[in-house]
C-alpha cells in the first residue's frame, strides 16, 4: 500500500514497501513539481505550506505572517468556518498585530479571502502540464524530455554552410538521439557501458562530445587556435545555443557564435 505522509512524501509499506513501490516512490519529487493542490473540503491540504491560494505556499508569500501563526501545520479545513455559502478564516496569531504590518496582514487576509474552493468537494491533486489537470504517462514524458527549444539556435544552425551530415549529427547530437552506448542500451541491445574512446566512464553525449579526455583534447585545441578561453558548459545543447546568445561565448563579441558554428562544424 502507499500513502501521502505528512511530509508530502510517498510512503510504501507492506508486501509492496520494498519493491515496485519503492521505486516509484523514488519519482515522487520530480513528480510534485508538475502539480498543484485544489482544495475543496480542506482535510489533506496544508494551510501555511501547501500551494493553494495563489502561485506559491502561503509562509513563503508571507513569511513575517506565518512567523506569528498559532497553528504552523494547521489544514485548510483546520481555519475554515463556514457561514452558510460563505467561508470565513479563523487565522490566529500569536500576538497583536503592529502599526508597520498592517499592509503585509492585509495583503495576507486578501489573498486568502481571494481564494475559490469547492467545500462540498474533495480536496485535488492537479496536473499542470495537462489542460484538464488530469495525469497522462504522454505529458509527464513530455515534461520530462523537453528542451529549452526557444533558447537553442535551429534556425542558424541549419543555416551555417557545413555540409548536411555535420549538421545533422550536430542536430541528433543536441537532441540527444545519437548511436552513443547509453542510447543503444536504452534500445536493449547488449553493448559495454564505457566510452569507446577513454574506456573510463559511461558513454553518453555530453560524455562523448564535451566531457571525455580526448574530446576535451580536441576542444581545446580548438579554442587555442581560435584563442579562446572557454568554460565548458553542462551540455551540448547548452554550449550550441550559448554561441548564439549575447554574453554567451566568454571574451569574445556576439559576432563569435556563427564563427563558432562554423568552424566547429567544418571541422
Ligand atoms: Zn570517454
Amino acid at each position: 500500500m502507499v500513502a501521502c505522509g505528512a511530509d508530502g512524501v510517498l510512503e510504501g509499506n507492506g508486501t509492496y514497501g520494498v519493491g515496485v513501490w519503492k521505486h516509484i516512490r523514488r519519482g515522487w519529487g520530480v513528480f510534485v513539481r508538475h502539480t498543484k493542490l485544489v482544495a475543496g473540503e480542506g482535510t489533506h491540504v496544508k494551510f501555511w505550506r501547501d500551494i493553494w491560494c495563489g502561485e506559491e505556499a502561503l509562509k513563503d508569500a508571507f513569511p513575517s505572517v506565518f512567523l506569528v501563526a498559532c497553528d504552523q501545520e494547521a489544514s485548510v479545513a483546520d481555519l475554515m468556518v463556514l457561514s452558510g455559502d460563505q467561508v470565513q478564516w479563523d487565522v490566529t496569531f500569536s500576538r497583536a498585530t503592529q502599526d508597520w504590518e498592517m499592509n503585509c496582514f492585509e495583503a495576507f487576509f486578501s489573498r486568502v479571502y481571494s481564494a475559490r474552493l469547492q467545500v462540498s468537494c474533495a480536496d485535488k491533486l492537479w496536473w499542470i502540464p495537462a489542460g484538464k489537470g488530469i495525469f497522462s504517462v504522454y505529458s509527464f514524458y513530455k515534461s520530462l524530455t523537453c528542451r529549452p527549444d526557444s533558447q537553442f539556435p535551429w534556425r542558424s544552425l541549419w543555416r551555417n554552410k557545413a555540409p548536411p551530415k555535420a549538421l545533422f549529427f550536430t542536430w541528433a547530437a543536441a537532441l540527444g538521439k545519437i548511436l552513443t552506448t547509453d542510447n543503444l542500451r536504452k534500445c536493449r541491445i547488449i553493448i559495454s557501458y564505457w566510452c569507446c574512446m577513454c574506456k573510463k566512464e559511461g558513454e553518453s553525449v555530453d560524455h562523448l562530445l564535451l566531457y571525455c579526455e580526448i574530446a576535451r583534447a580536441l576542444w581545446s585545441e580548438v579554442f587555442s587556435r581560435l584563442e579562446l578561453n572557454w568554460v565548458m558548459l553542462a551540455s551540448v545543447v547548452e554550449l550550441l545555443a550559448s554561441w548564439a546568445i549575447p554574453g554567451g561565448v566568454p571574451q569574445s563579441s556576439v559576432e563569435d557564435g556563427p564563427h563558432m558554428h562554423h568552424v566547429v562544424l567544418m571541422a
